[in-house]
């Protein structure tokens, strides 16, 4: 889809980012005063979560990121963009130079396909399941792995919580991770407060519902708008109290403002409170490019960028990760070319080299030594690879374990 005529004029009209920069703030100064006065339950939890006995004891940390383009990321024009995963990770890691999805190019897709090792077809936004189990249940049936030991963190709207589980004969919900979507959840629980009239005056209520309203519209990329806001009722409580905690703590602080920020800040607090051994963070800010600004998206790309190293920071600090994890970095898929039909880089539906070559990253624990894998791969070869590191048995998928991660 085109974007809108309001969404190209805010891009062309000058200085689109300071623009929805002071928005962002507006927003959060207002939700500050409204949530100060929430009194959010405290979690119940305390430590690391509950986890099954199976498995190897190793970690898997996945970190996917939207549609980004070689030429803006490994390429020598695009390192400039991404002065951590060239700079800090790569020296350190396992480099496949060719990650190629060989599916549909679009999200759900490209992320049920790496979660399942099957190329998936289903619905493009996440109104269907994918058809083949999900490396979550296969880790959970397989290995008895709690649910708390499987989770998704995403800021991609595209998605669903149909994400975290199959339609697969014997497999399905029950063996399905913890689904869940920060900034959908920092608006629900605006929203909620507003409608439980928590506001402290009129005026408040009435700047922080103009926030909504725009700050849902700008979130409505690809004619979608959050459609998932069942998935936060189907929350565990005390999951729930965490996740809320975590947005409060966000909100407060007043810094961070992308949807990205937020999506690492409730990874962390996951990482922190329920220590999973399968974890899998899916940044969207790049897909900023939908609206047409080059800018925002490279902006999204030096985020996700940074949103990474932190990542992997992380995973060095916490005792319940350090030295038995293993974490991957990619994109969903590439972008158009510049001059196609589809209007380069604001889609990824072309059939081209530019959209279907990616590249991938593997740190930690399962990296013999850092090396560069000229050898071309493809998304579906992942989850294969990732099960046999968590202690899965072998799982029947279209893609070929990648010989390279040591098991
Ligand atoms: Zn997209």
């Amino acid at each position: 889809m085109k974007p809108t005529g309001d969404s190209i004029s805010r891009v062309i009209s000058g200085d689109p980012e300071d623009t929805i920069d002071r928005s962002k703030r507006d927003f959060l100064r207002a939700a500050i005063a409204l949530l100060a006065g929430l009194n959010l339950p405290r979690t119940s939890l305390a430590g690391g979560g509950q986890h099954g006995a199976g498995g190897s004891g190793q970690r898997v940390v996945m970190v996917v990121f939207g549609g980004v383009r070689r030429a803006e990321t490994f390429s020598p024009q695009g390192l400039v963009n991404i002065p951590h995963l060239s700079g800090d990770l790569l020296p350190q890691s396992l480099f496949y130079r060719d990650a190629r999805n060989e599916g549909v190019t679009a999200h759900f897709n490209a992320i049920s396909s790496i979660l399942t090792g099957n190329w998936q077809r289903v619905d493009d936004w996440g109104k269907l399941a994918p058809t083949t189990p999900t490396l979550f249940e296969q880790f959970r049936k397989g290995l008895g792995a709690a649910q708390s030991d499987t989770w998704v963190v995403a800021s991609n709207k595209a998605l669903t919580n149909l994400i975290g589980a199959s339609s697969a004969t014997d497999y399905g919900p029950m063996y399905g991770a913890n689904v869940v979507f920060p900034k959908q959840l920092m608006v629900a629980a605006v929203a909620n407060a507003l409608r439980a009239g928590r506001s402290r005056n009129m005026a408040d209520r009435e700047k922080i519902e103009a926030e909504l309203q725009s700050m849902l519209e700008a979130g409505n990329y690809e004619g979608l708008g959050w459609s998932v806001f069942d998935a936060a009722e189907r929350l565990d409580p005390r999951v729930r109290a965490t996740i809320e905690e975590a947005i409060t703590s966000f909100v407060r602080s007043g810094g961070p403002t992308s949807g990205d920020e937020l999506t690492f800040l409730v990874s962390r607090e996951v990482m922190r409170k329920f220590s999973p051994r399968l974890l899998v963070v899916i940044f969207s800010d790049v897909e900023v490019a939908h609206f047409g600004s080059y800018a925002m998206h490279v902006g999204g790309i030096r985020t996700g960028d940074r949103l990474s190293y932190q990542m992997w920071q992380e995973i060095q600090a916490n005792s319940e990760y350090k030295g038995k994890t293993t974490m991957v970095v990619m994109p969903e898929f590439g972008r158009d070319p510049d001059g196609s039909t589809t209007n380069g880089f604001f889609n990824h539906r072309g059939d081209t080299e530019s959209t279907r070559g990616t590249w991938m990253m593997a740190l930690g624990a399962a990296v013999d030594k850092p090396q560069i894998i000229e050898r071309p791969i493809r998304h579906v070869d992942l989850c294969a690879t990732l099960g046999d590191l968590l202690g899965c048995p072998p799982m029947d998928t279209q893609g070929t374990r990648l010989k390279e991660l040591r098991g």
